[in-house]
């Protein structure tokens, strides 16, 4: 782990702390799903200075969700996604692409995990809660990386994460665009479906709310229908004098208009049944010799006894069918005994009638009732309910953690966390209750195939922007890598407009041009330059062979320099002395030369010396010749390889053709001669490879000369 940097670590907790802030107050989508803003900053904290920070970052800002929820799941979850962007930065991995890879292959299954461990979510709802975190999780990595982007001091922030690998053109155009459509397209679909759903929520209720309310209505008017039939038959009874026969007929004429009785009795003062409808019944009990005695029933006591109209809760029918009923009963009167019925009147209403109203109403919708009377106990349930009949009616409330404007029920699994019902209820006259149930599940299903729908659209809008990106990218660096490697090479002369093109863009085009221009102006240049170094090099050579001339030769005569004399007489002294052969060594003093100068100038010594200088190579004319100007008007003559015998008459016979030659100065053209006194020795190649030594030993050659009046050759051979 690097060590900790004071402003990272500062960055790193203010991040933290917005964080935090920010997901104090998450933003609610629908029911218990909930969109999660403040993880962005952890985002950040992974890009900007990897995954140490980034879990320290998260673990602060995951503590606002620690409150918003309560549930310390979310501290393990979002710690290890913040060390995994983290980590993936490190390896050059775009945020995005790694939390895609995260909520897929960790984020998700840890999730199910938890859910599955620690909740009692239905299954059902599972798949889409974790699927929409994984949802969620994208929209805050993109928009942590867009943060990054536009927000300057966090893109030149100094001690940020560098790229290890330099990035492709492709790669950043792809990754930028995914980010915005991404981003664009969750947000706008999180946004629209949220409001679709609340307008479809409020549609639903108001629904709800309507049908209760008709239904309510309609129940009530059933039940007052029928109160009121056998008020009615009560008074009708109680006016006049009629034969058993009479009222039975009676009976069953109010029987055939008011269906929703399954039976209708009349009883008299003692309680027992005098008249029934169906008629059959009345004679079928009579046939088992039953009593027929219902005085102990509470529809009796209260009617005959309280004298009042009543209305029974609901209860089982006994011997008449076992479906729930409510008595409905009244006291039948006598004109000379109003204060004391002599009997009543009671009908057996049918509550699974309540089919009839619940069929109705209900069907178009996926819409349930559900009618209680006062005690609580269920009159009526639709039977995709499964409620038994007169028994409790239990519900439960749903998790607090889902949030709908509208209120909610649980029937069949009381323990979930999911609501089952939306409902709305009605109380009627008698205080019984009506409630109306529309399932949950629908709306969830409609969220989750809009959620769906976004992620397929999401796809799409992906591949097509990864076509996209490439196609442009290619356009801008095909052609630019075309052009590098064309203008990288210098033997290819033909400009052929190679990967540019009408549809190249206007800059490529402009840079393909230019480079075209700089190109050939460089190779003018180069050929420019190339002419000059010939020139130069030309003049070089010349100065240089001059200044090798200037080295070896003496200017006036043209013949070698003393200089020259020392530098060469080694090698043909070595060669000599392998093969065994003679050098033949002359030193040359003209004579008298002091006078020729005195007496003709300066011009006329010059002239002489050249005079000597071409006579002797003339003269001396072998390649292995060397003909030196030893010194102002001294030669020394270097001849190897010569022939003993004949060398000495050739040095006499120059002699005498220099004693011969007249000599004209050219300013006064007076005549004059010239003579020299030569010193010579002829020695073997082995006698000293000191050219001092030679000259030495010709040197007391020419001095002899000299003594002996000049104008002589003194020549001796060497031995040793
Ligand atoms: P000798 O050798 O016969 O004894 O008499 P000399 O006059 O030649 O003797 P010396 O060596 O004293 O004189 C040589 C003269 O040659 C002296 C100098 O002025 C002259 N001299 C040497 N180099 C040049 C030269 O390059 N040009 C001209 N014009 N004169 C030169
Ligand atoms: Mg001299
Ligand atoms: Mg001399």
């Amino acid at each position: 782990m690097e060590r900790i940097e004071k402003n990272k670590l500062l960055l790193a907790s203010v991040l933290g702390l917005i964080g935090l802030l920010v997901n104090l107050y998450p933003i609610h989508l629908f029911a218990n799903i909930q969109l999660i803003l403040g993880n962005v900053s952890y985002v950040i904290a992974a890009v900007l200075l990897g995954p140490w920070y980034a879990l320290y970052t998260a673990m602060i800002t995951v503590t606002g969700l620690m409150v918003a929820w309560d549930s310390p799941h979310v501290y393990f979850l979002f710690g290890v996604e913040a060390l995994f962007l983290g980590l993936a930065r490190k390896k050059d991995i775009y945020a995005l692409y790694a939390s895609f890879g995260f909520w897929l292959f960790i984020g998700m299954p840890l999730f199910y995990l938890y859910i599955f461990l620690f909740t009692d979510l239905p299954s059902s709802h599972i798949a889409f809660i974790i699927l929409k975190q994984g949802i969620n999780g994208l929209v805050y990595a993109c928009i942590g990386s867009l943060m990054i982007t536009l927000t300057p001091s966090f893109w030149h922030f100094k001690s940020k994460i560098k790229d290890r690998q330099r990035r492709t053109f492709n790669g950043q155009l792809t990754y930028t665009f995914t980010l915005v459509i991404t981003v664009a397209l969750l947000l706008a679909a999180l946004l629209f479906n949220n409001q679709f759903i609340e307008r479809q929520q409020a549609l639903l209720y108001h629904n709800i709310e309507s049908s209760a309310a008709h239904l309510g209505l309609s129940t009530q008017a059933y039940i007052d229908s029928h109160t009121q039939a056998i008020k009615n038959a009560a008074a009708w009874l109680s006016l006049n004098q009629h034969s058993e026969t009479e009222e039975q007929i009676l009976l069953s004429h109010l029987h055939e208009n008011y269906p929703g009785f399954i039976t209708m009795l009349l009883a008299d003062s003692q309680g027992v049944v005098i008249g029934a409808s169906p008629a059959s019944l009345l004679s079928s009990l009579e046939s088992q010799r039953k009593e027929l005695s219902i005085r102990d029933r509470d529809y009796f006591v209260q009617a005959f006894i309280n004298q009042r109209n009543f209305i029974s809760p609901a209860f089982l029918g006994k011997g008449f069918g076992q479906d729930p009923i409510v008595a409905i009963s009244a006291p039948i009167y006598r004109a000379d005994t109003p204060h004391q019925p002599i009997g009543i009147i009671e009908g057996s209403l049918d509550l699974k009638e309540f089919k009839v109203i619940d069929n109705i109403k209900t069907n178009q919708n996926n819409q349930s009732i559900v009618l209680i009377d006062k005690n609580g106990r269920v009159i009526y349930a639709t039977d995709n309910l499964g409620i038994t009949p007169l028994s409790e009616f239990n519900y439960s409330l749903p998790s607090k953690n889902y949030i709908t404007p509208f209120p909610m029920l649980n029937i069949s699994h009381s323990d979930t966390m999911a609501p089952e019902y939306v409902y709305a209820s009605v109380t009627l006259e008698n205080d019984w209750q009506l409630f109306v149930l529309n399932p949950f599940r629908p709306l969830v299903d409609l969220v989750e195939s809009m959620y769906l729908a976004t992620f397929a659209i999401l796809f799409v809008a992906l591949s097509v922007t990864i076509y996209i990106s490439r196609v442009i990218s290619r356009r801008l660096t095909l052609p630019l890598e075309n052009i590098a490697n064309k203008f990288s090479t210098q033997s290819d002369n033909n400009y052929v407009n190679y990967a540019v093109d009408e549809e190249s863009p206007e800059e490529i085009y402009t840079l393909f041009q230019r480079l075209k221009q700089s190109k050939s102006q460089l190779i003018g240049y180069q050929l420019e330059l190339e002419e000059k170094v010939a020139v130069r090099t030309l003049e070089l050579e010349h100065a240089n062979s001059q200044l090798k001339a200037l080295a070896e030769k003496d200017p006036l005569t043209g013949l070698y320099n003393r200089r020259y004399a020392e530098d060469k007489f080694p090698g043909i002294q070595q060669l000599c002395k392998r093969s065994d052969e003679i050098i033949a060594i002359a030193l040359l003093d003209l004579d008298k030369f002091k006078f020729i100068n005195d007496t003709y100038g300066h011009d006329g010594g010059d002239l002489t010396l050249k005079r000597v200088a071409e006579l002797l190579s003339q003269e001396f004319k072998r390649d292995s010749d060397i003909i030196v100007r030893y010194g102002g008007e001294e030669f020394l003559l270097i001849m190897p390889l010569c022939n003993a015998l004949k060398i000495e008459n050739h040095l006499e016979s120059f002699r005498k053709k220099l004693d011969n030659i007249v000599i004209e100065s050219q300013q006064d053209k007076q005549q004059f001669k010239v003579t020299t006194s030569i010193g010579a020795v002829i020695g073997n190649g082995t006698y000293s490879d000191s050219l001092e030594q030679w000259v030495k030993q010709a040197d007391i050659n020419l001095y002899q000369a000299k003594k002996a009046g000049r104008n002589k050759l003194v020549f001796t051979t060497l031995e040793g």
